[in-house]
């Protein structure tokens, strides 16, 4: 008789839940069940090397409702056994996912990913621990401070630093506006945000930010109860950064106006041209007019951990709060990424102490409880794929990695200008190219613009690579992010054909044959 029969014997003499019967336990993860969870596994590692080996190109080039039909065939509410579950997703997912690791796929900020962190994500996932009070995560709390501490000491923010691990770059420039809030209300109002609210001028609190900075600041003024509306925008020089005295003018101008302003935003690596705004310059200009300057290095953070470029990201120290992605520039998995404040002590506008949780009493006691810093209360212990990368990997790995993009960029800038149909929009600072194709006789304009969205577009439809595309003064472009390593320069000549192919496709949409033209061309055009 096992343990099971046992209890179940125990328990029939109490009235019994209807439905307890139906569970498995089989299905629980428990020390009794470790063979059920190795061979669980197995399968799962199997059905993946299947599909990354099988993965020739980065995307099927399904259509959303060709993928829609096939997920009308399935019944929630039916079960099936754990092969079947895997064939059946094998169709609707894997055959058909984006793979970032492939060397064609150049579209978004997504980087391939470090095997220590996919086991460390095994790791973090099967204890399920959350990392938002000690007496859930112990030890898992200690490598989440630990590796906050070496961040803020590799940006240089010094001893009174502190951070908190985010669910993105998103998250964590709002807590930068939520904290950089708070600091203006009380400074100018006497008034916490945190306890009473919005002051009453709040409409007058105004954020800057240069042209090319990221829609989470405009997403995090509206969270914040602000608006768009409280987001300056400020122009950039020709190299995409932000120009400094342009802020300077915006400044004053919002002085003269009677608004007050709040925060500079600072972008260490634009989303579309990789650039760095001037930090120490800006940090200069915010020390004048006291403002709170945060530095948004979603992407730039790779220069952190650069043997070669560290210096490009100088005055980043001096930033009240910084924003880092090692889920962009670290070869982390989705998501790993953190929120760092050079003032501890601001932290405390996202605090609460909740007496079943993380009660004032522990905080004098010296535990170190998380969640007295995150916006989030049960929180992915994420940092530990970051942990094993560093451990197994180092740093200099991870830098390496990042000069390679850079230097990948250059290359590939040489090559698109090489192209005489290929018009590029700027030198490479980072590791993104902006560019779009416009043969010889063809002019600006909506021709034009149309024929550079039907080629990302076809290039999707075909799935050999996956591009980006991006506006610029009203004019569509196409792009490349780099972020891959061991893409080579004869990858990107293959992504390079591939554009010419289907750009004189385009404007020679009439001959096709049907095939060709429904496939790839005609939906673009009328897109
Ligand atoms: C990607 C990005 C973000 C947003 O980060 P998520 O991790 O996608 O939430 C913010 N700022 C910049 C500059 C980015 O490139």
């Amino acid at each position: 008789m096992n343990n099971e029969t046992v209890m179940l014997q125990t328990v029939k003499c109490c009235p019994e839940p209807s439905a307890s019967h139906l569970l498995n336990p089989d299905f629980i993860f428990n020390e009794r069940n470790l063979g059920h969870y190795q061979a669980s596994l197995l399968q799962g590692i199997a059905l993946i090397q299947k599909s990354v080996a099988a993965a020739n190109k980065p995307f099927s080039g399904i259509l959303p409702h060709e993928l829609a039909a096939q997920f009308r065939a399935v019944d929630l509410r039916q079960t099936c056994g754990l092969a079947e579950a895997l064939a059946e997703l094998e169709q609707l997912y894997l055959n058909h996912a984006v793979y970032f690791h492939h060397p064609q796929y150049v579209a978004h900020l997504n980087c391939p990913i470090a095997i220590p962190a996919i086991l460390a994500e095994l790791l973090l996932v099967s204890v399920n621990s959350s990392v938002d009070t000690w007496d859930q995560s112990a030890g898992g709390t200690l490598i989440e401070q630990k590796l906050l501490d070496w961040t803020t000491e590799i940006i240089g923010l010094g001893g009174q630093a502190d951070g908190i691990f985010t669910s993105g770059g998103t998250q964590s420039n709002l807590m930068a506006m939520l904290l950089a809030r708070d600091s203006c209300c009380a400074k100018n109002a006497g008034y916490s945000t945190k306890t009473h609210g919005l002051p009453v001028d709040f409409g007058k609190l105004r954020i800057f930010t240069s042209q090319a900075s990221h829609f989470s600041i405009q997403k995090a003024a509206a969270i914040l109860g602000l608006g768009y509306d409280a987001v300056v925008p400020v122009a950039c020089d020709r190299y995409f950064k932000m120009d400094v005295a342009a802020l300077a003018h915006e400044l004053d101008r919002a002085l003269a106006n009677g608004l007050i302003p709040m925060a500079v935003v600072a972008t260490a690596g634009t989303t579309d041209f990789g650039s760095i705004d001037p930090l120490p310059e800006l940090a200069q200009l915010c020390q004048v007019y006291g403002l709170w300057l945060h530095v948004d290095a979603a992407y730039g953070c790779g220069l952190l951990v650069s043997p070669k470029f560290r210096h490009w990201l100088a005055g980043i120290e001096c930033a009240d709060s910084v924003t880092v992605d090692y889920h962009k520039a670290f070869l982390q998995p989705v998501s790993c990424s953190a929120f760092l404040v050079k003032d501890k002590r601001h932290l405390a506008v996202v605090t609460h102490h909740a007496d079943y949780l993380n009660p004032l009493s522990q905080a004098n006691d010296g535990v170190p409880n998380l969640v007295n810093k995150s916006i989030q209360t049960t929180k992915r212990f994420d940092a530990l794929k970051l942990w094993l990368t560093l451990r197994v990997m180092g740093a200099a790995q991870l830098g390496a990695a990042f000069d390679a993009c850079i230097h990948l960029a250059k290359q590939a800038y040489l090559l698109l200008l090489s192209e005489p149909s290929i018009e590029t929009l700027h030198h490479p600072q980072l590791s993104t190219l902006v560019f779009r194709y416009r043969p010889a006789r063809q002019a600006d304009g909506a021709e034009l613009d149309k024929a550079n969205a039907a080629i990302r577009k076809a290039l999707f439809r075909s799935g050999e690579a996956v591009i980006a595309g991006t506006k610029v003064h009203g004019q569509q472009y196409l792009k490349f992010t780099l972020l891959n390593p061991l893409t080579t320069i004869q990858d990107l000549q293959a992504v390079l054909k591939l554009i010419l192919f289907y750009g004189r496709q385009y404007g020679h949409a009439d001959d096709l044959p049907n095939a060709v033209n429904d496939d790839f061309v005609k939906e673009a055009c009328d897109a």
